[in-house]
């Protein structure tokens, strides 16, 4: 039992040693049972006049589905000095110290990151979305030169739904978490955005458009449905 049979509905419970946040929601019909990787934390969406009881069975079907979901999303890597992080493909010795003239140097397989270690990983986080925002926009540049067509804007979100995203008016816009994977993913993933401003559906002519800029585009769009969760395992 997770509650006592009197109490009204707790906001959250402790399922298997892991916070489960309640949300009854009025259009809610059933129970559901999410993980989000942000928060890192498992939501249970319910209906209103869901019971105790509704959601201690529901759980207990749940399990094994939860154990699943527990062994491969829950783990998280913070970056520690020493610590190797593959970014845009390279990997990277991570070291925070003193006496550095600027906040954040990138050498050739070294970053180092200013002390005091309490700023340490803001700053590091930082550093990398730059670095991929720079790279995500000359690679756009490039593909959209290929194409023939014009780029507004490149932006980066943390976006946990979609890897790219794209406007008719050329404002492009990626998940900054694409830094860790391979290069060449990330290049799919722009010369998929690009082709977007020629053709703004994923037709056959899509497709076409997206191969005559990046040839082995099925191997990374595979890449990224088979490992896409992986670039979430660092925090900061
Ligand atoms: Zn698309």
């Amino acid at each position: 039992m997770f509650f006592k049979k009197s109490s009204p509905l707790p906001s959250q419970l402790v399922f298997k040693e892991q916070t489960i946040v309640l949300r009854p929601l009025r259009r809610s019909k059933n129970l559901r049972l999410m993980y989000n990787a942000k928060q890192k934390q498992f939501n249970l969406t319910l209906p209103l006049y869901a019971t105790k009881s509704d959601v201690e069975g529901f759980l207990e079907r749940a399990e094994s589905w939860f154990e699943k979901k527990l062994k491969s999303q829950v783990k998280s890597i913070t970056p520690h000095h020493e610590a190797t992080i593959n970014v845009i493909g390279m990997p990277y010795k991570v070291h925070f110290q003193k006496d550095i003239k600027r906040k954040v140097i990138f050498d050739s397989n070294l970053v180092s990151v200013l002390d005091p270690k309490e700023q340490f990983l803001p700053l590091l986080e930082k550093a990398i979305q730059t670095k991929i925002l720079e790279f995500l926009t000359q690679t756009s540049e490039t593909f959209a030169k290929h194409l023939s067509v014009r780029i507004s804007k490149v932006s980066i979100r943390d976006t946990h739904s979609r890897w790219g995203s794209c406007t008719s008016t050329g404002n492009l816009s990626y998940s900054w978490r694409l830094a860790f994977a391979p290069k060449e993913v990330i290049e799919y993933v722009c010369a998929h955005e690009v082709s977007h401003l020629v053709h703004m559906n994923h037709s056959q002519d899509f497709w076409k458009t997206v191969e005559s800029i990046c040839p082995t585009y099925k191997k990374h769009k595979t890449w990224l449905s088979q490992n896409g969760r992986q670039l979430f395992l660092y925090t900061f």
